[in-house]
């Protein structure tokens, strides 16, 4: 039976640097929900957790396929926040070389993006779903169709 070794991986220094750095982030719930909300209001339409490329092994948090779009919410410490990106003390190497992977990784999935027509947002943990919709609507344009109220069915 193959399992994942998780011997490696050394223990976090306390309660609240393990919380901030889980990468299990709650995707329903608090500001990329928000977020999602206000987009959906605004007339937009999108994916979620979605492949925007069937052979690319990577998901964007919001995807929108018209556009060619593809939003990711990224923890500020996996991804290196410069505001809030720290490299821990404890194992300091370890971990600096996982967090290199990390970044060099989004580059490299930008670069297959973009070679592909996609364009990439990235909103931070940190920022206000405000901000994080402003950058997002910049970037897609207006909705293609107003958000309208219960369009009546053909019959
Ligand atoms: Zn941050």
């Amino acid at each position: 039976m193959l399992t994942e070794s998780r011997s490696a991986r050394p223990q976090a220094v306390d309660e609240h640097k393990r919380r901030s750095m889980s990468r299990q982030r709650s995707r329903d719930t608090g500001p990329e929900m928000a977020v999602r909300r206000r987009l959906h209001a605004l007339g937009y339409r999108y994916r979620v957790d979605h492949r925007p490329l069937p052979d690319l092994r990577v998901r964007g948090d919001l995807v929108f396929t018209r556009t060619r779009v593809v939003v990711f919410v990224d923890g500020c410490f996996w991804h290196r926040c410069p505001q809030h990106g720290t490299s821990p003390r404890h194992n300091g190497a370890w971990w600096r070389a996982k967090l290199d992977i990390n970044v060099a990784r989004d580059r490299a999935t930008e670069r297959s993006l973009a070679k592909d027509g996609w364009r990439v947002v990235r909103i931070w943990e940190h920022e206000t779903p405000d901000d994080a919709v402003a950058r997002i609507t910049a970037a897609l344009g207006p909705p293609r169709s107003a958000p309208r109220a219960a369009a009546p069915h053909h019959p």
